[in-house]
Formats: structure tokens, C-alpha cells, sequence
């Protein structure tokens, strides 16, 4: 079997595939944070470790610093409602990652972010678009 032959780095070193993975996440929103759209500095388990949280991608969101020790170990969805910078569309895009639904997420954070006036304009007429796999 060629695929036992394959030996993967990743394999060989936990460390590696966990910085990989961060990374990965990061990239997702484009370095932002999920709950306030600034520069994702760290990982935020929206389920906390204390409560039993995995470290997979489903719980595990980029986050801010600021965003990241305010919410400490407080339930993401109850302590994000009272946040000043609250927006609808990312509680919905959290709970769409949440469920592994990344491309949702994606979609849902791409229309929140207020700065790219261009791209906001071009994913609200995609995301319209896109309610046909709802009716498909
Ligand atoms: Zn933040």
C-alpha cells in the first residue's frame, strides 16, 4: 500500500500540524477576528477548554486579544450578544462554523466586514444568489 509508505511530517510532529492548523484558521477570515472583524491574534475556543471544548476547527475561531480575554471562559453566543460591536450576520456566521459550515461562515464574515466597500457590494449580490441552494 503506497499510502503506508507516506510518511507525513504532520504525522511525526503534533506541534507542526497544530501551528498549520492555526494558521489555516487565520487565513480563513483573512487574519480577522471573528466576533470584531480586527486583526485575529489568537485562537478562541468558542466552547471553552474548562467546559470540555475540543481543539478542532468546528470550536476554535480567530480572535482578537481583546475579544479573546473579555470572553474568557463566558458561553461565545450569550457574552457576544452583549458586545458593542454585536452584528447579526457574525453571531449567524459563528454558529455556521460552529456547525462546520465554513463556507457559510465565510460568506456571512465577507458581508459583515464594513471596510471593503467593493467586495461587500459584490457578496450581498452573491449572497442573494446564493439563497438558490436553499430552494434547490
Ligand atoms: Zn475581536
Amino acid at each position: 500500500m503506497h499510502n503506508r509508505d507516506a510518511v507525513f511530517l504532520e504525522d511525526l510532529c503534533p506541534k507542526l500540524r497544530d501551528r498549520r492548523w492555526r494558521k489555516l484558521l487565520h487565513e480563513y477570515t483573512g487574519k480577522r477576528c471573528i466576533y470584531c472583524g480586527k486583526n485575529s491574534e489568537s485562537i478562541d475556543h468558542i466552547l471553552p477548554r474548562s467546559k470540555g471544548g475540543l481543539s478542532i476547527t468546528e470550536n476554535c475561531v480567530p480572535a482578537c486579544l481583546s475579544c479573546n480575554g473579555s470572553k474568557t471562559d463566558k458561553d461565545a453566543f450569550e457574552w457576544y450578544r452583549k458586545q458593542r460591536f454585536y452584528d447579526p450576520r457574525r453571531s449567524m456566521a459563528i454558529r455556521a462554523w460552529t456547525e462546520g459550515d465554513i463556507r457559510l461562515a465565510l460568506r456571512l464574515l465577507k458581508w459583515a466586514q464594513p471596510k471593503q466597500s467593493k467586495t461587500f457590494e459584490n457578496s450581498k449580490s452573491r449572497w442573494n444568489d446564493d439563497f438558490s441552494w436553499k430552494a434547490a
